[in-house]
């Protein structure tokens, strides 16, 4: 399929080619089914819509409910303030959220809708909430779009009371729901008592009951989002996902923040837990400990069939520089190390990283595309390609083992259900890796090389 990828690389600025990203309402989206009794609202044409929620809706196998503006010729030249009032409108008497999330879309971008004017003049029911944020897709990623997202739910709902409530924010950056759920495990054994913002579990991995729901019992709630500004703390993972939304916080109320790299890792996990352990003063549990030992022998045990093998890490900037840490301590080359995501820094970062581990000639890059991966890769091959279900095509003409991790997964099942984060994540991904690269071994291997014991 990709066989006429040509090896000579041309610099590009203006063109992308297999992007590794997708557009920030996608993002928007995410964040906001992460609310309880939310229903994400697109504000632009029913085709974005229908593509937001079908990107989502195939990642983690769970219907993504969204509602839309339903632009047509007349809202794209007049503005969509009437679409909006009459979705509005609609969606509370038919389908009863407690908050609608609005987040905007090129078109409505494009044409310059004020939607603070416009749901300022909203007639919201008693009790209900509207909130909306700016996602112009044509700036950013849809990493971009979750932490605006973020903002626009503090923006509209946050306070302080003056009375503190003892709680530590926890903003988990791009998860999966397995993720959040360990997290949260974590942060209880920890005897951290938090507010998960935003939280899938629970509705993006809602279980098999026989009964439909159209909210299901999870999320973070819309008290939990209103008292942000009373907690003491707020821990915020992954700097391109988090820290806006960090911030953001600690300016409108001073709550102080602590910005961690997403948690992947033996390295990353533990900055983690010793936030934690920073908080709750206690001495971390056996059981933490425990599995952090069982990760760390696994990883020597495999170490044979993982050092220096060259790998390519892509997707997005927190998840590619959790998988690119867990990598190096595997004693792995992370060769080529790519996010979509337009932030310069995460070069810098991924470079800080090679430093540390002594990674020679690895290249890091933001805002690139799968098409020059491919190239380099065409050009000084790898050993395993980790990353979304968008590098398989590569994987498929290159003929490289490939492990899939980030978001989107599309076309395998269950990956949403369990964790990459934390020492089990570890254990889980460390498996992954050398499994892969064993299975690779054993097709390559003559029949007399093929042994049971290892
Ligand atoms: S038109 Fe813009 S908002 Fe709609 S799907 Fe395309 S990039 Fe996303």
């Amino acid at each position: 399929m990709l066989d006429l990828t040509p090896k000579e690389i041309v610099n590009r600025e203006a063109l992308r080619v297999n992007p590794c990203k997708t557009c920030q309402p996608v993002g928007a989206m995410y964040a906001a089914l992460g609310v309880r009794k939310c229903m994400p609202h697109s504000h632009g044409s029913q085709g974005c819509c229908s593509y937001h929620r079908t990107v989502i809706s195939r990642h983690f196998k769970e219907p993504a409910i969204a509602s839309s503006s339903s632009f047509t010729e007349g809202a794209s030249v007049f503005g969509g303030r009437s679409n909006l009032t009459t979705a509005a409108r609609n969606i509370f008497d038919i389908y009863d959220p407690d908050i609608i999330a609005v987040h905007t879309t090129c078109l409505s971008e494009t044409i310059g809708d004020d939607m603070g004017s416009y749901i300022s003049d909203l007639k919201i029911p008693e009790g209900k909430h509207v909130v909306h944020c700016n996602t112009p897709s044509y700036a950013g990623s849809h990493i971009t779009g979750y932490f605006n997202m973020m903002k626009g739910f503090m923006n509209y709902l946050t306070e302080k009371t003056g009375i503190p409530n003892g709680k530590t924010a926890i903003f988990p950056g791009w998860a999966n729901p397995g993720d959040i759920r360990h997290l949260k495990k974590l942060c209880e054994a920890m005897k951290v008592r938090t507010v998960m913002f935003p939280d899938q579990s629970g509705i993006m991995d809602a279980p098999m009951t026989g009964k439909y729901e159209l909210y299901p019992p999870g999320g973070t709630t819309i008290s939990e989002i209103r008292s942000l500004g009373d907690c003491r703390r707020v821990i915020a993972l992954g700097e391109f996902t988090s820290l806006e939304p960090a911030e953001h916080l600690e300016k409108k109320w001073k709550v102080p923040f602590d910005i961690l790299p997403a948690p992947i890792g033996v390295d990353f996990t533990d900055r983690f837990i010793m936030a934690l352990r920073r908080i709750s003063k206690i001495e971390v549990p056996y059981d933490i400990e425990e599995r952090r030992g069982q990760l760390v022998d696994l990883m020597l045990d495999s170490s044979q069939y993982t050092f220096k093998k060259k790998v390519a890490v892509f997707g997005d900037p927190d998840t590619v520089l959790g998988l690119t840490s867990l990598c190096l301590e595997l004693g792995m080359l992370p060769k080529y190390v790519i996010t979509g995501t337009p932030k310069e820094d995460f070069a810098k970062r991924a470079r800080d990283l090679f430093e540390k581990y002594g990674a020679q000639d690895c290249l890091a890059k933001a805002n690139a595309d799968l098409f020059e991966l491919h190239q380099r890769i065409k050009n000084d091959r790898v050993d395993l390609l980790i990353g979304t279900s968008y590098g398989k095509q590569i994987a498929k003409a290159e003929d490289i083992p490939f492990i899939r991790a980030g978001f989107p997964v599309l076309d395998r099942y269950g990956g949403p259900l369990l964790p990459i984060v934390g020492y089990t994540g570890g254990i889980r991904l460390a498996e992954k890796i050398t499994e892969a690269l064993m299975d690779r071994q054993d097709r390559d291997c003559k029949d007399e090389d093929l042994e049971a014991v290892m």
